[in-house]
């Protein structure tokens, strides 16, 4: 595959036309759903039968690297997107051939990759974590002797959730990490450690044409390296609000990103903004917008993936998005059938979405509730008074 490979020439996607998702989780479920509304129909690829997508588009059930399969999806579809970045590269190069891929594959190859990545970032002039490629242990200690500890050693590929990462505390962390690390056989990079104040994040949204719009910033609070709440708008003020903003969109521009972008950031103490990574789709945190915006991030996605006008990507209400994880699953359905008077006391609304997942494991991601509120205050209150995320485990 070829990092530069130019997008293909721009097509319009008209409502009844078919648009194959590889990868049936939950963001290519939503994804169906706001583009089912607007006529077009759906067709999934994923090995797990009755996939979150599965269940409301037609699916092929297959491995992601199945050409066969891959090629079938193309049949069926007038336009291909994908949910995840870690596309094999054999089954992109296929579907770009054999069908419309607007995103292209240059982005999926340059954010699969953490070096790549960070490279890009640079060269569209954004701030990263100062870093350096670790290929054996006297790397890894130059590296430590450069950067300084706290410092954290990542696989270039593959990880996701805080999977591939060690956190390096004092040097005698070192020698274990690397074992571990090594052991993946994957390429590793270290990472200076940002005593970050918040984590942000802007989503942004490009057409082929070139028309760009962005989300609101969201402040995203990690429990256990896995995303629990994301806070709009975001506590943070007009001058690094509006700095994200542009972030976001010289980056997508940069990238000549098609579809969406969700840039993740740290917001040091200091108040310099560090990009920490890019998912070229529909994000975690950007699931605030399906009842806080007048244009959800999905809807925007099958816009300008089809070439349609991007929507007005204003913010209706606050709001806090809380996930719902496997652990979290018994008590929100006892939550759930009955009135909730301190949420009324409160003056908010919890709008649940789930996924439709049949085995809820723990730290696995079964839904989310984006909490509606008067003030963004308001919408936590109830959450840190709720039963459903108290901390113990079921
Ligand atoms: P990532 O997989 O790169 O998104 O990292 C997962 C989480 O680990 C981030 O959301 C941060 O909370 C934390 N983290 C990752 N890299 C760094 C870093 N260089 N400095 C501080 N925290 C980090």
């Amino acid at each position: 595959m070829d990092g530069c490979a130019a997008n293909p020439a721009p097509r319009k996607i008209m409502p009844g036309a078919t648009i194959g998702v590889l990868g049936g989780g939950q963001l290519g479920r939503m994804l169906a759903h706001a583009g089912g509304r607007m006529g077009y129909r759906f067709v999934t690829l994923d090995p797990t039968p009755d996939s979150p997508c599965g269940q409301t588009a037609r699916q092929i059930v297959a491995r992601y690297d199945d050409r066969e399969a891959a090629r079938e999806l193309a049949r069926l579809a007038d336009v291909i997107t994908y949910e995840f970045e870690n596309v094999d590269a054999g089954v992109a190069a296929m579907l770009e051939a054999e069908s419309y891929v607007p995103q292209g594959s240059g982005l999926l190859f340059t954010t699969q990759h953490r070096l790549r990545e960070k490279r890009a970032l640079e060269a569209a002039g954004a701030r990263v974590a100062p870093y350096a490629e670790i290929r054996s242990l006297a790397e890894l200690q130059e590296a430590v002797a450069r950067l300084g500890l706290p410092a954290v050693l990542k696989t270039a590929t593959g990880g996701y959730d805080g999977k591939g990462q060690w956190v390096l505390r004092e040097p005698s962390d070192v020698g274990p990490a690397w074992a571990e690390a090594s052991r993946t056989g994957a390429e590793l990079v270290l990472e200076q450690f940002i005593r970050f104040a918040k984590e942000l994040s802007v989503i942004a949204a490009r057409r082929p044409s070139g028309e760009i719009r962005t989300f609101p910033p969201a402040e995203n609070v990690h429990v256990r390296n896995i995303l629990h709440l994301s806070i709009v708008p975001a506590r943070i003020s007009d001058a690094v609000r509006l700095e994200a903003e542009q972030l976001a969109l010289s980056i997508a521009e940069s990238l000549g990103v098609v579809g969406l972008i969700a840039v993740e950031m740290f917001l040091a103490e200091d108040g310099t903004l560090y990009v920490n990574e890019l998912a070229p789709r529909p994000h975690n945190s950007g699931h605030y917008t399906m009842d806080a915006c007048r244009t959800s991030q999905f809807e925007q996605h099958i816009r300008a993936i089809c070439d349609l006008p991007l929507g007005d990507t204003s913010l209706l209400t606050p709001v806090v998005m809380v996930n719902v994880l496997g652990e979290h699953m018994k008590r929100l359905m006892a939550w759930l059938p009955d009135a909730d008077p301190e949420a009324a006391r409160l003056g908010v609304e919890p709008k649940l979405h789930l996924y439709g997942k049949a085995e809820a494991k723990k730290g696995r991601k079964m839904g989310h509730l984006n909490v509606l509120a008067p003030h963004a205050d308001a919408a936590l209150a109830w959450i840190s008074q709720s039963e459903i995320w108290r901390t113990e485990e079921a």
